[in-house]
């Protein structure tokens, strides 16, 4: 059975060790500590693996992925396949959840160790991989907020009282 204050005296203990230990002050970014495996940081992806599935960009909560698709030969099989002209992840939404590394059928989007990311505004945080950039911020979202805006006010129930005052 555990004893009253065991917990603080155990706390307390840890706090005292540490208060003598000596100081280290480590030199960042001269100094850079070697990152866990699996770390999370900014995505990449491999263009010349990507299928276009734009599995990746369905997942993402966030909606952080923006594909722009063609068709094309890229075998010289003579069946067009899909290829992604556009390819840009967004920074600035990005929460690392790894959703779409997950979902990706061929491993061609990870996680680099990069975690520095700093811009002098939002719209800078959003990086293109494909041939040409593409709008990271697509219309499809654009559409659905001015949707939401159309949208009417829920009023309450006209009760009785209400109805005789608009007629009158
Ligand atoms: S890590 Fe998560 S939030 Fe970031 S792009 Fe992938 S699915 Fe979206
Ligand atoms: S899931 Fe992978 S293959 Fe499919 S579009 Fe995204 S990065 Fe490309």
């Amino acid at each position: 059975m555990p004893r009253i204050g065991q917990g603080i005296a155990k706390g307390l203990g840890i706090t005292l060790r540490h208060l003598f230990e000596k100081k280290v002050t480590r030199q960042y970014p001269e100094y850079r500590r070697e990152l866990p495996e699996r770390t999370r940081g900014m995505l990449t992806v491999d263009m010349d693996r990507c299928i276009a599935c734009l599995q990746c960009m369905r997942i993402c909560p966030d909606h952080c992925i923006s594909i722009e698709q063609t068709k094309r030969d890229r075998g010289g099989s003579g069946k067009p396949k899909p290829h992604a002209v556009g390819f840009a992840i967004d920074d600035s939404r990005c929460m690392y959840c790894s959703l779409c590394v997950e979902v990706c059928p061929v491993n061609c989007i990870y996680h680099t160790e990069e975690f520095e990311i700093q811009a002098y505004n939002r719209l800078e945080l959003a990086r293109q991989f494909g041939e040409r950039p593409v709008d990271p911020h697509p219309t499809v979202k654009k559409e659905k907020r001015a949707v939401a805006k159309k949208v009417p006010s829920r009023r309450a129930p006209a009760t009785e009282a209400s109805r005789k005052e608009e007629a009158a």
